[in-house]
């Protein structure tokens, strides 16, 4: 394991995530909307910035980038679909592309459903995802710019990922996610035993996330979606809830 991740709690109950990659020390943080305690996170874990990895172009994701590029002088990666609604890119990956970090590399996954240029990024040295408004642990995001069809595709990509790898995503959603989870799975128990974690972590204050994919195989409603169809209707179902 050389590169780790761990959430930057901001805004309401937006996550960046500081990633460190542990061989040369390299720092990155993943969808700095907020400077202020990101650049005290920064500085708390050592003061060096390496890189700045956007996921998609909302603003509770971006709204710092300026502040924060300015303060430690690094490069920002996004999506070069989204060039023209992102804070100015150095890097504009597209799917396959990989970025540089420190001693190992990210493999860029292109996830369009949430919003159109929506990237993931995964690094298999470590088996973390960013998977930004894509996958929340227990659901996924809201179809704002793509079709149920899209979002649909975009998930079987991470599914694909290894069952290990950990789901480092945009907001702490889990508990309300849970409700929704419970009412189209009551009989799931592997769902109640997930959720009983959750509550535990919360109640103590603590961050639901990163989850590890293999468990939302098995309790997140629209990874259990076996098809379009029936995605689609949990996708309304949750829009309605
Ligand atoms: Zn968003
Ligand atoms: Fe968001």
């Amino acid at each position: 394991m050389t590169v780790t991740a761990s959430p930057v709690p901001i805004l309401n109950d937006n996550y960046a995530w500081l990633l460190r990659e542990s061989v040369t020390g390299a720092t990155a943080i993943v969808d700095p909307a907020d400077a202020q305690p990101i650049i005290e996170a920064i500085e708390k874990a050592g003061g060096r910035l390496d890189m700045i990895l956007l996921t998609h172009h909302h603003a509770d994701h971006i709204a710092g980038v300026d502040e924060v590029r300015a303060r430690f002088n690094c490069p920002v990666v996004g999506a070069v679909a989204d060039m023209h609604r992102l804070p100015k890119l150095d890097q504009a990956v597209k799917e396959g592309d990989t970025v540089r970090f420190g001693d190992v590399t990210a493999e860029v996954i292109e996830t369009p459903g949430h919003t159109r240029g929506q990237i993931n990024f995964f690094f298999p040295d470590g088996g973390i995802l960013l998977s930004g408004d894509t996958l929340f642990s227990l659901g996924c995001g809201r179809l704002i710019e793509g079709t149920p069809a899209e979002m649909f595709d975009s998930l079987r990509k991470l599914k694909a990922l290894p069952a290990d790898t950990l789901v480092c995503c945009g907001h702490e959603y889990t508990e309300s996610n849970a409700r929704f989870a419970l009412a189209v799975d009551p009989d799931n128990k592997a769902l109640h035993e997930f959720v009983g974690k959750v509550e535990q972590l919360r109640a103590a204050g603590q961050p639901s996330v990163p989850s590890v994919l293999g468990d939302e195989l098995k309790v997140n409603p629209f990874l259990l979606a076996p098809d379009v169809a029936s995605f689609t209707a949990v996708r309304a179902k949750k829009d309605k809830f």
